[in-house]
């Protein structure tokens, strides 16, 4: 008699524990489905080529071609961002602001010439090689991930004559979503882009969306995440 409770004790015990197992599983297998669906998400709008990711985890894809139109100093950027930039800038000067763009397009191997030259710079600072690639990785893309090598990013500074930096930045991050564009690398952000504070590096990401993200505070990562 005894032998046999035992024996039901057992079975009862072994039961239970393949139930407890299976639910974790199901569990397990629900939060797989969940990642799986945030991922499809994530790919139909990075699939435009306005919210198109490229940072350092994202490189640019194989083979991008740009189609550029040049500005009036000689930069240049993706032609279907132009309508848009020229009426942002037309508004800034009608507010008597004058911004310049001081790199728009970059092909790999200016980003490799500009990455080198910020590696060196800080080498000429007395810093180890390591220590000087670290830190310029804090300001210049890896070549190859630089939104300058999409043609939708551009840095935006002052003249130098007829209007200060801040003039420039502040009219920016409080116009630019009104034209499809977004401040890419702000202060509160820096632990997911990677980047550092960059109040005159703009990418454009287009009007509706450039909206979406200044109203809720979103970088681009959180935007195409959400
Ligand atoms: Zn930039």
């Amino acid at each position: 008699m005894k032998k046999r409770k035992i024996m039901k004790i057992l079975i009862i015990l072994f039961i239970i524990l393949c139930v407890y197992s299976n639910f974790f599983e199901v569990k397990e297998q629900i939060k797989k489905d969940n990642n799986i669906n945030t991922n499809k998400i994530n790919d139909s709008k990075n699939k435009k080529w306005n919210l198109l990711l490229v940072n350092n985890e994202n490189p640019l894809p194989e083979n991008y071609k740009v189609n550029t139109i040049e500005l009036s100093n000689g930069e240049k950027v993706d032609a279907r961002i132009y309508p848009e930039l020229q009426k942002m800038f037309d508004d800034m000067r009608s507010n008597g602001i004058y911004p310049v763009v001081t790199s728009g397009y970059r092909t790999h191997q200016m980003q490799t010439k500009i990455m080198n030259d910020k590696i060196n710079e800080y080498k000429r600072n007395g810093y180890s090689d390591v220590a000087s690639k670290e830190m310029a990785l804090k300001w210049v893309a890896l070549p190859g991930t630089s939104e300058h090598e999409l043609g939708l990013a551009l840095d935006i500074n002052n003249d130098g004559i007829s209007s200060s930096a801040s003039d420039v930045y502040n009219w920016l991050l409080n116009n630019s979503y009104k034209y499809g564009f977004i401040k890419r690398y702000p202060d509160d952000k820096v632990d997911i882009t990677g980047i550092n504070n960059e109040p005159w590096h703009y990418r454009y990401v287009g009007i509706n969306e450039a909206k979406e993200m200044y109203e809720n505070n979103l970088c681009l990562e959180e935007y195409l995440n959400k």
